[in-house]
């Protein structure tokens, strides 16, 4: 079991997943001389969402305020492995959005005029063009798509132990077998968090903790919105006319993805068990295989032969709008959110570790509007 060294910290960050880190590391280089205290419920690294995460970037979103957040993040990611000495494999082999109707083609058309306009590179293709480029693909399901060069893929495991290395380097203390089990709070401030090994006293708290950030904001009496899904991925062998370094491929209509892993002999199939009920459960389910290999060949033809080799579940934190929360919890001073980020938290977490060093050292930041990610957008109807 770690030793924690204070009774008081600066900062408590509560969750080591890939957002807790990257706010702890983007605090430190505004002000090394913080004290930042981390604490994780689970004594090994990773296990929470960012584990089991694919690991994609992507700049193609029909939201502008997620297309900034991954211009946000760019920076990070290309100077990664010089900043930290640390491979991450990142490698920009793009992402194909494939249009299957009139109403997807035209909001991809609205997207990349959107998206050059914010100086994304994303590239429409009409149907044509598409299966010029991609020929493994299904010749009669696609009107058209997009491809955008900058999407890329890391190892999100990876860039998790080289945030954790830099921070240690920096003396924070991240307590591994630390469950926050209360936040204390005085009138409208928080005043430290407790756990069985005892209590750490802080006037700042950031809720990382990931898809179990509801339950985390209940103990200070506020309202998350952020509920915990089930995702299921398909370990599968290659489609045999998928050449190597072929893009992911997202089919917008049902949102099954295709993903090939970095030997070009794997494929991950996702994104189509959209109808799961909230809950923490990460017990495979096998009756909706068919649709993960019918989603593939509605694609690829030549999915009909690929090999299913394993398959695993992770927990995606979703909001009703697909939107993070992101900021000082309306009422309580001292409680900070960083939470929801609905299948984009790898992608968009130097963003947020820059959003939140300034809210929380600066008062504010001039890098996005917060004031559309608060948690009460939701019972204000503003979402
Ligand atoms: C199958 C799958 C594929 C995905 N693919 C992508 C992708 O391609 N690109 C992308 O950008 N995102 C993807 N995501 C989403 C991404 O993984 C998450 O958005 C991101 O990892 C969230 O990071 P986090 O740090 O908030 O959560 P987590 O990594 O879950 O970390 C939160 C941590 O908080 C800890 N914790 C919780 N409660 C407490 C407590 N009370 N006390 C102490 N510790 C606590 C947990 O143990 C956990 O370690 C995917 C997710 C899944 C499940």
């Amino acid at each position: 079991m770690d030793i924690c060294n204070k009774e008081k910290a600066d900062i408590v960050i509560i969750g080591a997943g890939i957002i807790g880190l990257s706010i702890a590391y983007h605090i430190l280089r505004v002000d090394p001389k913080r004290s930042i205290t981390v604490l994780e419920k689970d004594k090994i690294l990773g296990m929470g969402s960012t584990g089991k995460c694919t690991g994609g970037i992507r700049y193609q979103f029909s939201s502008p305020l997620l297309r900034r957040l991954s211009l946000l993040s760019r920076d990070f990611f290309l100077k990664f492995e010089s900043t930290f000495d640390t491979p991450i494999w990142y490698s920009e082999k793009g992402n194909l959005m494939l249009a299957a109707n009139e109403v997807l083609w035209n909001q991809l058309q609205i997207t990349s005029s959107q998206a050059k306009v914010d100086g994304i590179p994303m590239k429409l293709l009409n149907q044509e063009e598409l299966l010029n480029y991609y020929p493994y693909l299904h010749k009669d399901n696609f009107l058209g798509g997009t491809v955008c060069p900058w999407d890329a893929y890391a190892d999100p495991y990876a860039v998790l132990a080289g945030l954790y290395a830099s921070i240690r380097r920096h003396k924070v203390d991240v307590l591994l077998g630390w469950e926050a089990t209360k936040i204390i709070i005085e009138e409208d401030k928080v005043k430290g968090v407790e756990t069985p090994q005892g209590t750490i006293w802080s006037p700042i708290i950031v809720n990382a903790a990931g898809p179990h950030a509801a339950q985390l904001a209940a103990m200070a009496d506020i309202i998350l919105p952020v509920q915990p899904f089930r995702r299921q991925i398909y370990v599968c062998s290659n489609p045999k006319d998928l050449q190597k370094n072929a893009p992911t491929i997202i089919d917008l209509a049902s949102g099954f993805y295709l993903h090939q892993e970095a030997s070009g002999k794997t494929v991950l199939l996702g994104g189509t068990d959209q109808d799961t009920w909230p809950g923490f459960e990460e017990v495979v389910d096998k009756s909706v295989v068919e649709e993960f290999f019918l989603a593939a060949m509605e694609i690829i033809p030549s999915a009909m032969d690929i090999k299913w080799l394993r398959t695993y579940t992770g927990i995606c934190e979703q909001t009703p709008d697909f939107h993070p929360v992101m900021g000082e919890a309306p009422g309580l001073k001292g409680l900070f959110l960083a939470n929801g980020f609905s299948g984009n938290g790898f992608m968009h977490a130097p963003a947020v570790g820059r959003i939140l060093s300034d809210l929380i050292l600066k008062g504010g930041t001039k890098l996005i509007d917060v004031s559309l990610l608060t948690p009460d957008r939701f019972a204000k109807g503003t979402h």
